[in-house]
Formats: C-alpha cells, sequence, structure tokens
C-alpha cells in the first residue's frame, strides 16, 4: 500500500525569487497536510550528501554548489498516495516538459533550479525527512 508521508524542498532559486508562499498555499490547496517544515541553508557538504545517489552524474557538481547556494525551505507532506501524488503536482524534472498548472511549470526556471523536490519513493520520503527533522519536529 502506498505511505502518506512524502519530503519536499522550496529550492534555492524558487525561495530568492519570492515563491515560497506562492507554492505553499499550492501545495496546501492540493490537499498535503505540512507536518513538518523549517528554513535552513545547505552546506555544501549537506547538499552532496542528499544527493549522493547522484554523484557519478555530469550534473552533481552543479547541483551540489546549487543546492547549497541559498536558502531553502524543507516540509514533510501528508496525503493519501503522497509521493505518487506530490510528484505529479510539481510536473517532470525539465521545466520545458512539465505539464501545465504544476510548480516547476510555473516556477522552475531551467532543469536545475526547478523551484521544487519531491521524494521518489516511501523509504526515501523517510530517509530524507529523516536527514532534516527529528523525532519532535515531525507532527
Ligand atoms: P528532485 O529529486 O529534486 O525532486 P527529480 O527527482 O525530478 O528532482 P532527479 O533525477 O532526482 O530529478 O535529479 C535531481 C535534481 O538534479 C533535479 O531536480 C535537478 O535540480 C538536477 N538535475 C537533474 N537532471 C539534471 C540535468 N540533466 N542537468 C542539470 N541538473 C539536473
Ligand atoms: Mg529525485
Amino acid at each position: 500500500m502506498a505511505g502518506t508521508k512524502t519530503f519536499t524542498m522550496i529550492k534555492p532559486d524558487a525561495f530568492a525569487d519570492g515563491n515560497s508562499g506562492a507554492i505553499i498555499k499550492m501545495i496546501e490547496e492540493a490537499g498535503f497536510a505540512i507536518k513538518a517544515m523549517k528554513l535552513v541553508r545547505l552546506t555544501a557538504e549537506n547538499a552532496g550528501g542528499f544527493y549522493a545517489v547522484h554523484k557519478e552524474r555530469p550534473f552533481y557538481g552543479d547541483l551540489v554548489k546549487y543546492m547549497s547556494s541559498g536558502p531553502i525551505i524543507a516540509m514533510i507532506l501528508e496525503k493519501e498516495n503522497a509521493v505518487e501524488d506530490f510528484r505529479k503536482f510539481i510536473g517532470a524534472t525539465n521545466p520545458a516538459e512539465a505539464a501545465e498548472g504544476t510548480v516547476r511549470k510555473l516556477f522552475a526556471k531551467s532543469i536545475e533550479a526547478n523551484a521544487i523536490h519531491g521524494s521518489d519513493s516511501d523509504e526515501n520520503a523517510a530517509i530524507e525527512g529523516s536527514f532534516f527533522f527529528s523525532e519532535l519536529e515531525k507532527h
């Protein structure tokens, strides 16, 4: 059975552009409940650890630089079928391929600076949520 939690980050480009409020409003209107939230700035080491699965990819160095370039907002979200529904809600990695009305279609600048993250499995949602939040912070 699909899980009810996912993890997201509003990425540095979207935060810097002042789009956090609009994105959080969209998230809530789409039926995701915010269970934990914080504003943080990742070090390059933090970002490298978070995206370690991509360390062999050619874009890894740039991705680490970008994800540590400014503050992000990390959140744990709850909804039925959370992971799949949220991936649909944010749209394709490349905004040029993202469906109309998705967060990335509306706010992403490029395949790298693509406004928002969404976990890709229940297992990763749990790992990523615990990367940012202690048990006390998960409501
Ligand atoms: P995320 O994990 O951030 O939700 P995703 O699952 O849609 O995004 P991944 O394949 O996991 O995409 O890639 C992680 C992130 O790495 C992307 O969101 C994007 O910021 C960056 N990225 C992915 N592919 C490329 C690429 N070809 N060139 C530059 N950056 C890329
Ligand atoms: Mg991913």
